[in-house]
């Protein structure tokens, strides 16, 4: 007789990925649902996600760490914008402490889910990176924390006779430690978080670093340190110290962004008048630092103490604004005319967008399209059941939403586990809503996707908020059952939740 296949693994929760969003629910499900069997399946041989794939000389966040770091493990270093490293040690450290680390697989590049209405339950399909093998799981809930963005490739737009350059083409995302810059001229093409940061670190050791970027983005100083995180440290208990900072942070950076959206030419006033302080007499700010969008309506670049601003006034940065008519054998001829030089140009022109990992989703073997729902809570998804997704936000640190979604997801399996469900499904009965795009943001990592991505509705549970204050209230504090959650016991026919008397008596 042939022998049985092997039954998958079963596990009641399946985290995809191991960064921060991924390490924050491990956390969690350790904390609030010991008793719960969980994986991470990530697909690197490493903790860490974006913090341990970037590698490009000066990498550092771009939001504050009281607010990056989980709320639940304070971030006690006096730095505030932090490096890499530092930030990839914190997760793993936090891996570790929490119990998590021994929970991770990794080397499995979750490739397909199937749900399984009959069963209630995922068939996860995974390649190993190590093995080549194919591997199975079955799962009673489905946690995507795979960040947001392509692992294997950036986003380099078609540069015309690229190939024609004779010197060296790096993108960021794949930045390697032999690419050599001392006493070189360097290109940095880009406007974005991660030109304004490359530029002057490269600059301390090229022989002169050119920013050349076709639009400028807002670019703001910001101090390193947090003194009043510091002064608080010494003056109250550590967590509390962390949360008072959080607290702060959480709410100027509400305060900046409201302002911007709502009195957008105050905001640029302000930021000219820190451009002016920084920059030397006589600067064409105009040229360079004067996005044609209003602030906020993309990510605003920090710079911690005005790194950048200080290696243009030092000459050892130019900032270049102007667009690109062909590479050459030397460097870049440019549409006004002039020609730049380079031995190393460096692309830093973004990501490409991927939601949920690239996984091929399907329910009954029937595919699903993610950009045919509609986002709920800002973390599921319509009339797909028992999956969550982890995404932060636009405006502010993209712990402070992913950190809500691993709360939500506990509270939403303790409801179930309480009434003996075994899926919940969100459902729009509301005929009324128009769906709207995911993000109202112009940034062109976003407007390059915006199709493949769900939609939002003008109202909760399907507005994705971009504010901490409101999602707190809607993912921590509005009771789990609501009518557009549907909750269902396998076996049992899909029953819409309602007032209590209305619902399944739960489960002896
Ligand atoms: C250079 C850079 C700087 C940034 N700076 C900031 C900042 O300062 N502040 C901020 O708020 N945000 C910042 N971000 C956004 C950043 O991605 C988040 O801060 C955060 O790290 C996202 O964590 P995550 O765990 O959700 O995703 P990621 O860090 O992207 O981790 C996702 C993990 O999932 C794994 N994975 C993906 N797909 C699969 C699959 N199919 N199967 C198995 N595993 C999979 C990946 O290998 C990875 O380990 C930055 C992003 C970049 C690129």
């Amino acid at each position: 007789m042939p022998a049985e296949p092997a039954q998958p693994e079963h596990f009641d929760v399946l985290v995809v990925g191991a960064g921060l969003a991924g390490i924050g629910a491990g956390c969690h499900l350790e904390r609030s649902l010991p008793q719960k069997s969980y994986a991470i399946l990530e697909a690197r041989d490493a903790i860490g996600g974006t913090w341990d794939l970037f590698r490009y000389p000066g990498i550092r966040s771009d939001s504050d760490m009281y607010t990056l770091g989980y709320p639940f493990r304070p971030w006690d270093s006096d730095k505030a914008i932090a490096d890499g490293a530092s930030i990839r040690q914190y997760i793993r450290e936090t891996a570790s402490e929490y119990g998590v680390e021994g929970k991770i697989r990794f080397h499995h590049q979750v490739v397909r889910a199937d749900w399984s209405t009959g069963q209630h339950r995922w068939t996860v399909e995974a390649q190993r990176g190590d093995t080549g093998e194919t591997v199975q799981f079955t799962c009673g809930f489905l946690f995507m924390c795979t960040g947001y963005y392509r692992y294997d490739q950036g986003y380099t737009p078609q540069f015309p006779n690229l190939d024609r350059f004779q010197g060296q083409v790096i993108h960021p995302q794949f930045w390697s430690p032999d690419v050599d810059y001392d006493g070189k001229r360097v290109i940095v093409i880009g406007s974005g978080a991660t030109a304004v940061t490359l530029a002057p670190v490269l600059a301390e050791r090229a022989e002169h670093v050119t920013m050349l970027q076709r639009s400028p983005s807002y670019v703001v100083s910001l101090p390193a340190e947090d003194s009043m995180a510091k002064r608080a440290r010494r003056w109250l208990p550590e967590h509390l110290a962390y949360a008072f900072v959080r607290w702060k942070n959480v709410l100027l950076m509400m305060l900046s962004f409201q302002l911007s959206r709502r009195r957008p030419e105050l905001a640029k006033r302000l930021i000219r008048r820190g451009l002016e302080r920084n920059l030397p007499p006589g600067y064409e700010i105009g040229r360079h630092f004067n996005p044609r969008y209003n602030p906020w309506e993309q990510r605003l670049c920090l710079v911690p103490d005005g790194d950048l601003f200080e290696a243009i006034c030092e000459g050892r940065v130019s900032v270049v604004t102007d667009e690109i008519e062909t590479f050459t054998a030397h460097g870049i001829r440019l549409r006004s005319g002039g020609e730049l030089e380079a031995d190393v140009i460096v692309t830093a022109t973004g990501l490409n967008l991927l939601m949920l990992g690239g996984i091929e989703a399907a329910m009954d073997g029937r595919q699903v399209n993610l950009a045919d729902g509609l986002i709920y809570r800002g973390c599921m998804l319509s009339d797909v059941p028992n999956v969550a997704l982890a995404f932060g936000y636009t405006n502010a640190s993209w712990t402070l939403r992913s950190d809500l979604t691993c709360r939500y997801v506990c509270r939403l399996l303790a409801y179930m586990d309480e009434h003996g469900y075994t899926a919940c499904t969100p459902r729009n009965h509301d005929q009324t809503i128009t769906p709207e795009p995911f993000v109202d943001f112009s940034s062109g990592y976003f407007q390059r996707s915006i199709e493949q991505l769900p939609k939002q509705g003008p109202r909760p549970p399907w507005r994705l908020n971009q504010n901490y204050l409101l999602d707190l209230a809607m993912l921590k504090a509005k009771p789990i059952d609501e009518p557009a959650m549907e909750f269902s016991r396998n076996g049992a026919a899909a029953e819409p939740s309602a007032p209590a008397d209305r619902r399944l008596p739960a489960a002896a």
